[in-house]
């Protein structure tokens, strides 16, 4: 791995330190036009299904001026709680470009997202009363989320279906379908999520594939056409140096020939084709950059940081891999062996541990600059306040090179807010 060569970083040494004297350390940064890239290239992948909509995860990347880039690059919204319709709302992503999937959900929330006009996508058959008592009558279009259970094996991440605690069972999908349309609702998206961070591209094709057969069952058992299926999110990113990305085309086209040869010879080649990712659509364009402010020689080497896990949690929470790069010493030699921490009163609070790096300068003001790879999505969303650590702020570099800060870092008054 030494002989890798290094993930990108849009910033020299010296713009990321004029920026950290802007900004104080630690903040996420973005890459707006990476981001944009990206989007374009996924739109264009997909190009060869007519009317193909992603809505883009916002529980990734919950900040309107992120959500407003890719609602520009026409993406929509992927909701789950009453707080992420408003971030979409916030965003000016409206309607049928929101699609709200979410689970164990309180009336209040159905109501907010009956409003917003959003898609409905029920995750259990008896979310068809929790609905109807909501609205007063179940909504003109609805979605269901398909658990296949043993019909699908899982991934690492989300695990066994027949563990996991989302959808609907095979038998009960068929049974929602026909008591929604018994109750009055005319229009009906099939949707799963079954999979996270997965890299494999014939793990996605085969979902597609379960899906398509069951949109087939749908149309053949209880005569109803489906008007769209959501692919779910779950595609992976390359959070190593040595792995690869997802190939959009190639995923395209693989669940393109499954369409043509399920839907399209069954008549059912209007169904329209829908996705939620959110990891693969911001994450590698995200970075989380902390300054090295102490060093620590026990019984292992420690770099400590300014950041610390309620700034990220991913390698505390799975032991998720994150790629570290030191500003302006990209191309040293990695020569010392660390556990890189931050200052939680967490044994787990590592960022990276026995991780071949340059010798590390630290300092409170001089110390180097590192930069955290693939930190754009589940990054900053799942920061918190655990020992009093206040979450930090989030800067976007403009495709023109100038950075804004689109979240400031939280306040002692922040943290005393909520506190009667
Ligand atoms: C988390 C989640 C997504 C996005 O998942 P990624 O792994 O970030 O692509 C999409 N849909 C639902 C329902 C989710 O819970």
């Amino acid at each position: 791995m030494e002989n890798m060569p290094d993930k990108k970083f849009p910033l020299s040494k010296d713009s990321l330190e004029a920026l950290a004297r802007r900004f104080p350390t630690p903040f996420y940064l973005y890459d707006e036009q990476a981001i944009r890239a990206n989007a374009r290239a996924i739109n264009a992948a997909f190009s060869c299904f007519d009317g193909f909509f992603e809505h883009f995860a916002v529980k990734a990347t919950p900040n309107p001026a992120i959500l407003r880039i890719l609602r520009d690059e026409g993406f929509g919204a992927d909701c789950s709680s009453l707080m992420e319709l408003m971030l979409a709302e916030r965003a000016g992503i409206t309607g049928e470009k929101v699609m709200f999937t979410s689970n164990e959900t309180p009336q209040a929330e159905f109501r907010k997202a009956a409003a917003a006009g959003a898609v409905i996508n029920l995750d259990d058959i008896t979310q068809l009363d929790t609905l109807e008592k909501a609205l007063g009558a179940l909504s003109a279009l609805l979605s269901f989320r398909y658990n296949p259970g043993a019909r699908k094996l899982g991934n690492a991440i989300i695990g066994n279906p027949l563990e996991a605690k989302y959808g609907l069972t095979h038998e009960q999908l068929f049974d929602a379908f026909k008591t929604a349309r018994q109750r009055g609702t005319r229009r009906f998206a099939l949707h799963t999520m079954v999979a996270s961070n997965e890299l494999d591209i014939n793990y996605h094709i085969e979902t597609a594939k379960l899906l398509f057969q069951t949109a087939l069952e749908i149309k053949s058992e209880l005569d109803i056409e489906l008007e769209f299926i959501n692919l779910g999110g779950g595609v992976g990113i390359p959070y190593k140096p040595e792995q690869n990305p997802i190939a959009w085309t190639a995923l395209a086209e693989g669940v393109r020939r499954q369409f043509d040869s399920i839907l399209v010879p069954a008549g059912l080649g209007n169904i329209k084709l829908r996705a939620e990712w959110g990891r693969a659509i911001t994450g590698p364009y995200g970075y989380l950059i902390s300054r090295a402010i102490a060093k620590k020689n026990i019984y292992k080497n420690y770099i400590g940081l300014d950041a610390c896990m309620a700034d990220l949690m991913r390698p505390a929470l799975y032991g998720a891999y994150h790629h570290i790069t030191v500003a302006g010493k990209e191309d040293a030699p990695p020569a010392e062996t660390y556990d890189v921490v931050g200052g939680l009163c967490e044994n787990n609070d590592k960022f990276a541990i026995d991780r071949r790096l340059p010798a590390i300068k630290t300092g409170e003001t001089d110390g180097d600059l590192l930069v955290i790879h693939d930190a754009g999505a589940h990054g900053r969303a799942m920061g918190f306040n655990y020992n009093g650590k206040l979450r930090c702020g989030e800067i976007l570099l403009r495709p023109s090179g100038e950075a804004v800060q689109i979240r400031r870092p939280e306040t002692p008054e922040d943290y005393f807010a909520t506190l009667i």
